[in-house]
């Protein structure tokens, strides 16, 4: 695979500010709730709006998503806020439906990045996109699934790629929910140094109190982008309630949050 600055053009031609910043629901729950909370980030740094909409859930009896109505949503929160979207796809169903709806960003979840099978299906169906495409770290620290996720995809010739680092699962409990093992971004960044690398601390912490302090190690670290769960009512959120912040908490976390120096 090809390791150049090509890998990144995508993102040098948005000419963001650093960070790319990805915000909004662990799930889509009503059209008023997807709504509210991105009418709530409109003014802000958030770049694009995410939202679950087929929910991957580890045990079932949970809420599993509320399917494809979420999309038409996500493109009401386009036209009414400007806001760009993403959303999760696991398989081609989910990727014909999210490309039928115009969804600017896809990324593959944890569970998804451990399975060549479906990371397969998944690019098959992408190929040639020129929607940005994101490869979460599988769920196990098994770094050759996660460069294998990035190189199917990158073989079905889509140039927006990026990968985002979301922790790992272990055995013992730690205080995190997925701990960060940061070598493993760091290994994978030495591998493709221009592949847009992103963090997500909501999925690593799985608390709202610790999504500062690992926001602020990303960037630290140089990472390119944060993707962070905010809900305007976290704790009757229908997944992930723990570690969902507000769009208040989120505004001033961006005014308190120190951005890398700028070297070039
Ligand atoms: C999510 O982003 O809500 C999600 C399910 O994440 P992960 O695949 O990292 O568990
Ligand atoms: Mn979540």
């Amino acid at each position: 695979m090809e390791n150049s600055k090509d890998l990144r053009k995508w993102l040098d031609d948005m000419q963001l500010p650093h960070p790319l910043v990805i915000a909004g629901p662990c799930s889509a729950e009503t059209e008023e709730q997807v709504l509210k909370i991105a009418h709530e980030l409109k003014d802000s740094d958030v770049n694009y709006y995410r939202a679950g909409i087929w929910k991957p859930r580890t045990r079932p009896g949970n809420f599993e998503g509320v399917g494809a109505i979420g999309l038409k949503w996500l493109q009401k929160v386009k036209a009414e806020t400007g806001l760009k979207t993403a959303t999760e796809v696991a398989n081609r169903a989910h990727v014909d439906l999210a490309l039928e709806h115009d969804i600017d960003m896809l990324w593959i979840g944890a569970r998804s990045t451990v399975s060549p099978f479906i990371v397969q299906e998944i690019a098959d169906a992408l190929e040639g996109t020129d929607k940005v495409v994101l490869i979460k770290n599988p769920v196990n620290p098994d770094l050759s699934l996660w460069l294998g996720a990035v190189e199917r995809l990158h073989s079905a010739n889509i140039k927006k790629l990026g990968v985002i680092h979301r922790g790992f699962s272990t055995y013992e409990k730690t205080k995190y929910r997925n701990i960060p093992e940061w070598q493993m971004a760091i290994e994978l960044q030495t591998r493709f140094p221009d592949l847009p690398l992103i963090n997500d601390p909501s999925h690593i912490t799985g608390k709202r109190d610790m999504v500062f302090d690992v926001s602020q190690t990303a960037l630290d670290l140089n990472f390119d982008g944060l993707m962070i769960e905010t809900h305007h009512d976290p704790d009757n959120a229908w997944s992930d309630a723990a570690q969902q912040v507000t769009p208040s908490v989120l505004k001033q976390m961006f005014k308190d949050l120190k951005m890398r120096k700028e070297t070039d």
